[in-house]
């Protein structure tokens, strides 16, 4: 279960605040509600407990384990030490419902920090929240379904839950469910398995707003999109809404059923793109405010600036930084933000991972990252796999080896790629600039 926890933990960090904070976890058993989990020391635990507890809730609950809660062990021994009064003040900052541990969430599981109201609106992300408002305010009766997709940490999660505390406060009488499809899929097998099928479709076609977060899970799933198939005819046929979210649209995302497909496609799709540098600098304004912490312009600038596209990791330098001045003491600064903020930045630069390159050269071209994988040698593969080789080679210090295996191919294949694509960037302008607008992504 922690495994799985971690898994979609990572999803939602930068590597290098996964790497720092969780990675160093083990778990040790399980305690009824509780995970007990070991932690290096008391610090990391703290930190965890403060910053991390409602991506934790969000997390457990995508793993299928809502309303659990983790207790973090130090492996050290500490004791669970008074907090000085600079922590206290921290401990006070998070003590906001939504991000205070444990378990930040309402009795529908949804946070009430992602409203409609918290969420800035720019030309990034102006047409999902016109979408999701005219669907909160009118549900069934306007655009039936919504799905919307964009990219991780972009605030597609924060509206569909601002969707549903909408809904929840001026249709008081409607039913709503949220879940991501992965808990969707979970649910459905445990009800298989002890035989409660029955109540589970009568749970899911019974509400009159479902909101499925995370729709790209189901790929692949055949058993859940067949389930989840007959949810979405019961719910549409009786004019009830159904809102989606999904990191890419629906002909992008792979092994899903045309049937499915074709239904997504029947109401709005609405896409998120990621923020200008304007609404990154609106957004550090607005959560800096709401915090009482004066932010000065140069800085909610630079932060803006080097955080490139993902609004999680915007708000984790923030708190990152903000944490940092207080228990120091010291003022919010230029110089600071920039002394703090280094390795989270350079880490952000630095942390390019064989995978993440296998994914941006198969996006660049159009094909899936699994074709890559594969043994095919089809030409429209051949040329991005050498180049993916090469992108490998030149951005990591990973080894011909490790390279090799992550294509399943001998080292020598991957010398071979690397030269061809050498000898191709001389010979064609063409190809040679393209390849310098890749690496350029990365530098
Ligand atoms: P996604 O589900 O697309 O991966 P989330 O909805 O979880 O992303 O957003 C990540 C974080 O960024 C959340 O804390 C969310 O509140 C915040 N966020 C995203 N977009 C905005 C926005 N436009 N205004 C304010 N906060 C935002
Ligand atoms: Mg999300």
């Amino acid at each position: 279960i922690w495994e799985r926890v971690l898994a979609r933990v990572e999803a939602k960090l930068n590597r290098h605040t996964f790497l720092t904070w969780f990675k160093p976890t083990r778990f040790i058993r399980e305690n009824g509600d509780t995970l007990m989990v070991e932690v290096p020391d008391g610090t990391v635990r703290d930190w965890l407990l403060r910053h991390y507890g409602s991506i934790l809730a969000e997390a457990l609950a995508e793993a299928g384990r809502p309303g659990a809660v983790v207790s973090f062990v130090p492996a050290d021994g500490t004791e669970i030490s008074e907090p000085s009064p600079a922590e206290e003040f921290l401990i006070r900052q998070s003590e906001d419902p939504a991000t205070a541990p444990p378990l930040a969430q309402g009795p529908s599981g949804l946070n009430h920090r992602y409203t409609f109201e918290t969420f800035v609106v720019g030309p990034s992300n102006q047409f999902a929240n016109a979408a999701a408002r005219a669907v909160a305010e009118a549900p069934g009766r306007s655009y039936n379904p919504l799905f919307m997709y964009g990219g991780v940490g972009l605030g597609k999660t924060h509206l569909m839950h601002a969707i549903g505390q909408y809904v929840d406060r001026h249709h008081r009488q409607s039913a709503l469910t949220y879940i991501s499809s992965e808990r969707f899929m979970n649910e459905m097998i445990n009800a298989i398995r002890y035989e409660r099928i029955i109540d589970f479709r009568e749970r899911y076609r019974n509400v009159d707003v479902l909101l499925v977060d995370d729709a790209q899970f189901l790929a692949g799933k055949e058993a859940t999109q067949n389930e989840f198939f007959h949810t979405f005819n019961a719910l549409y046929d009786s004019g009830k809404q159904i809102v989606l979210s999904s990191d890419r649209p629906p002909h992008e995302i792979p092994a899903l059923e045309e049937r499915l497909r074709s239904r997504f496609n029947w109401g709005l799709i609405a896409d998120i793109q990621p923020p200008d540098l304007e609404t990154k600098i609106a957004i550090l304004k607005k959560k800096s405010d709401a915090d009482g912490v004066p932010l000065p312009d140069n800085v909610a600038l630079f932060i803006a600036t080097k955080i490139k596209s993902n609004i999680r990791d915007l708000e984790g330098s923030l708190i990152r930084l903000v944490a940092y001045a207080s228990l120091t003491g010291k003022d919010i600064t230029l110089a600071l933000a920039q002394d703090v903020l280094r390795s989270i930045i350079g880490g952000e630069e630095k942390a390019i991972t064989l995978d993440a390159l296998v994914k941006f050269v198969a996006e660049y071209y159009g094909v899936r990252p699994s074709e890559l994988k594969a043994a095919s040698n089809s030409r429209q593969v051949v040329t991005p796999r050498q180049v993916a080789m090469y992108l490998c080679k030149t951005l990591t210090s990973a080894s011909l080896p490790d390279i090799g295996r992550v294509f399943g191919k001998h080292h020598s294949t991957v010398i071979h790629s690397i030269r061809k694509v050498e000898e191709d960037r001389k010979k064609n302008a063409d190809f040679n600039s393209q390849i310098n607008a890749m690496l350029d992504n990365f530098r």
